[in-house]
């Protein structure tokens, strides 16, 4: 019999990680799946355009995917275009790293008012991801408040205190650079429920907001002053000092009058997004905590706002009826292995967000998608065996289903192609957003058919 045989579903750094190690083993082929016709899932959609460096791990992500074991099948929806019952019939194991793109719910009234917004759709639609309505937004608001104080936070406040020109040389989209550069905002502020020393962004983060040209941070230092029991969390936490000795040295200095200014505020609980038809700001009350616990102390703050965008975290939704954990927010596994009722479900694994929840960075799911593979890899003399063998029967599975499977060399077109609009801008790459465009990229000879690819 052939070698094992391994669907990915996911191109994500989870999935690509766990591919690799599966790959290493030797007498593995992996195919890597996921419902977009481009590859690298957070990498490609996640990360923010400015953070270069961070997004240069997509080198080392297709290091893999060019690994002859492996093989990429992009625009390949799990769930909707193959079953679990399809996938258990070409492979022997599956590994689920789908990650955890839906957005918490705030739960207060007027979250849902136009001019209210998930970070999530923000930040799909600065990176050019193909599900984001490309008129989504239009930045015609002066005062932004962002709700929460985490690395998201952190990314879509950078995002809308830069200028245009300063976001011109990454890839973000023509009609985000567009937007960006006709932008009306101001004003960004930052919302904490709790204080500085529960804040949940990181330092490196953090500074960033400090060296951002044209605009001013703003700190109260009120905001920075802490009860015991936060100062000795602070003094044993590496990351919660620098974190307070960067907000210290904001709070010292005088505003230079630039053209933005970010305030980041402490302290206050979002109550409700103010608004007849359209925002108008967020209703908070001021907060602290009693034995751990955050209590209102009744004073109410409104903070005026056109804009707000809700960055309070992400949530798991598994996909293809696997269990969920509701204590966990993540499925249940054991070392990735998927446990249904307390029991490992035979060849189903999970790995990354999915499988620890939306938490670590980038780096954190090599280890996290090693640990899958090598759970799959000692699993696999008991794992039974799929009974089709052949690994085209995938593609022609799919193509029966009018399912055009974006492959490697399908990707490599639209590398290109962005690459060359990169060029236009002087710039490594410029990306293409729109889905239509992905796919008769990567399928030239569609443009000339009546056949048009089934999403
Ligand atoms: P996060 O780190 O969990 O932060 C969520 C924020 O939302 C916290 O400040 C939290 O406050 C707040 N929040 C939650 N519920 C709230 C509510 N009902 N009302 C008001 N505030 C509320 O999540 P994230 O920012 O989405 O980041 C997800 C993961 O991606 C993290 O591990 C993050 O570090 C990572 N990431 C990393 C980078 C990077 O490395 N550059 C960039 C982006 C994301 P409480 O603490 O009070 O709950």
């Amino acid at each position: 019999m052939s070698g094992l045989r391994v669907a990915v579903v996911g191109s994500g750094p989870a999935g690509v990680y766990a591919a690799a190690a599966l790959a290493r083993a030797g007498d593995v082929s992996v195919d890597v799946l996921d419902r977009l016709p481009a590859p690298y899932g957070l990498v490609r959609y996640g990360v923010a355009p400015d953070h270069v460096k961070m997004k240069a791990v997509d080198g080392a992500l297709r290091k893999v995917l060019e690994d002859p074991a492996v093989r990429f099948l992009g625009n390949v929806d799990v769930g909707t275009d193959l079953t679990l019952a399809d996938l258990h019939r070409c492979y022997d194991g599956i590994v689920f790293a789908t990650g955890a793109a839906v957005d918490r719910r705030l739960g207060v009234p007027g979250e849902d008012l136009p001019g209210s917004f998930s970070a999530t759709d923000f930040v799909a639609w600065y990176s050019g991801h193909p599900d984001a309505q490309l008129d989504r937004f239009t930045l015609h608001a002066r005062h932004v408040v962002v709700i929460g104080v985490g690395n998201v936070a952190v990314d879509v406040a950078r995002v809308l205190t830069k200028t245009a020109a300063a976001l011109a040389p990454t890839d973000v989209p023509g009609h985000v650079l567009d937007v960006l550069g006709a932008s009306a905002v101001t004003d960004v502020t930052m919302v904490g429920r709790r204080g500085p020393a529960h804040a949940r962004f990181t330092t490196k983060e953090l500074r960033e907001l400090g060296e951002i040209a044209g605009a001013d941070v703003v700190v109260d230092p009120a905001d920075l002053v802490l009860s015991p029991a936060e100062q000795e969390a602070v003094d044993g936490d590496r990351t919660l000092r620098a974190n307070l000795e960067v907000l210290r040295g904001w709070a010292a200095r005088t505003p230079t009058g630039a053209p933005r200014r970010l305030f980041l505020r402490f302290w206050l609980r979002p109550v409700e997004v103010l608004g007849t038809g359209a925002v108008t700001g967020l209703r908070t009350e001021r907060a602290g905590l009693v034995d751990g616990r955050l209590v209102g102390t009744g004073e109410t703050v409104d903070l005026p706002a056109q804009m707000v965008l809700r960055s309070v975290g992400y949530r798991v939704v598994p996909p293809v009826g696997l269990p969920l954990d509701e204590t966990t927010g993540t499925v249940p596994h054991d070392a990735g292995r998927v446990l249904r009722d307390g029991r490992p479900v035979p060849g189903v694994y999970v790995a990354g967000w999915l499988k620890r929840g939306p938490t670590g960075v980038i780096g954190t799911n090599k280890p996290d998608g090693t640990e899958t593979a090598r759970s799959l890899l000692a699993d696999a003399p008991t794992l039974p065996r799929a009974p089709e063998r052949d690994p085209d029967a995938i593609v022609a599975l799919l193509r029966e289903r009018r399912v055009r499977a974006v492959g490697w060399s399908g990707w490599q077109a639209i590398d290109a192609a962005e690459q060359a609009l990169g060029a236009a801008r002087d710039c490594a790459r410029v990306k293409i957003a729109d889905r239509g465009t992905l796919l008769s990229t990567a399928f030239p000879e569609l443009s000339a058919e009546a056949d048009t690819p089934s999403r």
